[in-house]
Parts: C-alpha cells; structure tokens; sequence
C-alpha cells in the first residue's frame, strides 16, 4: 500500500482527503458497468480522512472513461432488459418496479414532480409512470440517445441533456437510480440537486454496495465504491438530512432516501474502508477459480452466471470457461463471451461449474444445484468478510 501525492488529482473527491492506494489493484482486468471486459490498469484509492474507497481520478481514468461511454450499451448483458430482482414474497419484479413500489409503501405522495438524474433509457420512469399516474414526469441523461423512448413514456414532459439549473421548474422527487457512482464530483452535483428541489421534496438514491457486492470494485467506470456509511457521510457533507438507508430493497445495493436541509454536520471519526476487504476477498475468488479450472478428473469447466462477475472471471481466467450457466430462461440459449448460456439442465456430467457470486449467495446456490443436478461439481466462492 502505498500513498498517493497530494493534490487535486490524487485527492478524495468528497472530502480532498489523501488517497492510499491499493497495490494489486492495478493487475486485476476489469468489467464496464455495461458488462464488457476493460484491461486491467486501473488505480483504486481509500480515503485515510472520510474511508470511501474510489478510483483515482486522474487524466488517465477519465480518457478511460471517454472511450466506455462512447461504445456504451444499456442492459448490455440482458439484450436491453433490465435485470430482474426479487421481492421479500419471492416475487419477480424488475429494478425499477421494486424501487418505485418501496418508495409508494413509504408514504411517496399520490401527485408531484418528479425527475430522475441520469436516467438511462427510461426504466424507472416508467416504472413511476405505471404505478403512480398522479405524477408528472422529467428526465436527464448526457445524451439524446433514448430521446425518443423517453419522450413516448406516458407523463414525461421531455428528457434534458444540460445542466440541472436550466430545467424549469422544481421537483417533489429527485431520484438517481445507479448515477452516483459514476459521478466524478458527487458534492457538487447533489448541491445542484438541492436547488431544484421543493422544500420537503425527497431525494432518492441508489447505489451498488461494494461490501455485500465486492466484484463492484473491478467496475472500471464506477468512481465511487459507496457503503451504507461513506453514502450517509456524502449526503451529509452535501446538506441532506438522510431519512433512511437500506440493503434491503435490492440485494447487494444501498438504497437512500434523504431531504435537503439536514444539520449539514459530517459525524466524526467515521472513516471507514470496509469495501477494501472486498480486494482480497477478488483475489481469493479468482485463485478458488483457477484451481476448479486445473482440477483433475476431466469435463469441461464453465461459470455460473452472465453479468460482471462471470465476464471478470472469465476474463481473468484467460477465457478458459467453455460455457456459462445462467438460471433465468431468457438468457437460455444465448452467448456470451463467446461461449454459450446454458441451464443448469443442459450442462454435462462429469463438468465442473464455478460459482464466483456475492452477497452471500454462492454457499445457497452451490447447494441447491448440488442437490438438484448431482452429476455436476458445483463450487461457491469462499465465503465473504461480513458486511
Ligand atoms: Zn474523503
């Protein structure tokens, strides 16, 4: 572990505090947040004042980023569908509907404005348009791309691809749905946030949580790899009094809900890095691969699941998996890296399958296929530091 210089580049982008950075990271390969393979190379930083763990900023990672956005692809992995989570009643529900339905439970008024920052290709907006009809509707992106299928949304008064300051009007509901992360000054822009805001108007915020979800480290266009605590202590550095945070909406993501106006004072003595144990535990992940791949005894060997952490193995593993298994029937059939997507059903006896997944699930998964495909090795990541 070495330190960064100080100074503008090497600082942290929330506090300017100086940046430890993590030796190893630089040889790991990465993934775009549109699941494609990135060269490894990347610099990853902890903060020593406020702990978050982020990359390091410089001219190299942003003509990095350049590139990943121009090619980049929404929902790439899921031929522009968004992934499907789980509801507490074992329910399938899109992203979206879940949030929108956690956010109506919690009181979310029957009619307002609403605008969702960075909002891809209008999944949550839609989503708000079903369930809330009372609502009226605007959208922000840094392009025009799904201009179109945004505007056609039912309440969307139009998409905005400027600053926030030259949109007319105020909001009752500002959400960033998977935008904060990307967001190379994320105090500046929630100060912006602010001023489009109605007093008493909410902000909502969506992250990946880069504890219960380590591979969230090798995302090579996520500058921010935000924990439940280093997301409170942005939101207060920006102004916000945080109403409530949770890792219970969507497994392996921090869900916040906050309002403008909060005391503004930044609790004390909370640095914390804990999603640097993440970094180790990536490396353990890779070498428990390796040595299901090397084992004795023949049958092909193959990955369990097709999004960021398969493509990160594979790639890792110099593309040694024949296959991939994915459980959801819509991937069935197709390909990936290369290589295809089979069910659990349709992979051989005798192969070996490794299930590189976090949150917790690995173990569950392992043995549950165990029990229901036996002729198949089945083998779950090492367990993961406690979130
Ligand atoms: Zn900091």
């Amino acid at each position: 572990m070495t330190t960064a210089e100080s100074g503008a580049a090497s600082g942290c982008h929330v506090c300017g505090g100086r940046l430890e950075v993590q030796a190893g990271y630089g040889e790991l390969t990465r993934v775009t947040s549109d699941c494609k393979p990135w060269p490894a190379g990347g610099t990853l930083g902890a903060c020593i004042a406020c702990g978050l763990v982020q990359k390091v900023l410089d001219a190299r990672w942003r003509a990095e980023i350049d590139r990943i956005y121009d090619a980049y692809t929404i929902y790439f992995q899921g031929g522009g569908a968004e992934q499907a989570v789980f509801s507490p009643a074992g329910e399938a529900l899109q992203r979206s509907e879940r949030l929108v339905g956690e956010l109506h439970r919690r009181g979310l008024a029957a009619e307002g404005r609403a605008v969702d920052v960075g909002c891809g290709n209008g999944a949550f907006l839609a989503a708000l348009s079903r369930a809330m009809p009372g609502w009226s509707l605007v959208g922000t992106e840094l392009s025009d791309k799904y201009r179109d299928r945004i505007e056609a949304i039912p309440r969307v008064e139009r998409l905005y691809t400027g600053p926030l300051d030259e949109i007319p009007g105020q909001f009752d509901l500002v959400s960033m749905i998977h935008a904060l992360e990307h967001i190379p000054h994320p105090v500046e822009l929630l100060r912006s946030v602010a001023g489009i805001l109605r007093p008493g108007g909410t902000l909502f915020i969506e992250v990946p949580d880069a504890v219960r979800n380590p591979f969230d480290l090798v995302i090579a266009d996520h500058a921010s790899h935000f924990t439940p605590v280093s997301l409170t202590s942005l939101l207060a550095r920006a102004g916000y009094e945080v109403v409530s945070v949770s890792s219970e909406w969507v497994p392996k993501e921090i869900s916040l809900v906050a309002r403008p106006g909060g005391s503004a004072a930044v609790p004390a003595g909370h640095a914390e890095a804990g999603a640097l144990e993440g970094l180790q535990w990536l490396l353990g992940v890779r070498d428990a691969a390796r040595a299901v791949r090397d084992a004795q005894g023949g049958g092909a060997f193959g990955l369990f699941g097709s999004s960021i952490a398969a493509t990160w193995l594979s790639a890792e593993l110099a593309g040694a998996a024949a296959f991939f298994v994915d459980e959801d029937p819509s991937r069935r059939g197709s390909q990936f890296a290369g290589r295809p997507i089979l069910a659990p059903d349709q992979v051989a006896p005798g192969s070996r399958v490794f299930i590189g997944v976090g949150g917790g699930l690995a173990p569950k998964i392992a043995a549950r296929l165990t029990r229901d495909h036996p002729a198949v090795r089945w083998t779950a990541a090492p367990p993961e530091p406690p979130a």
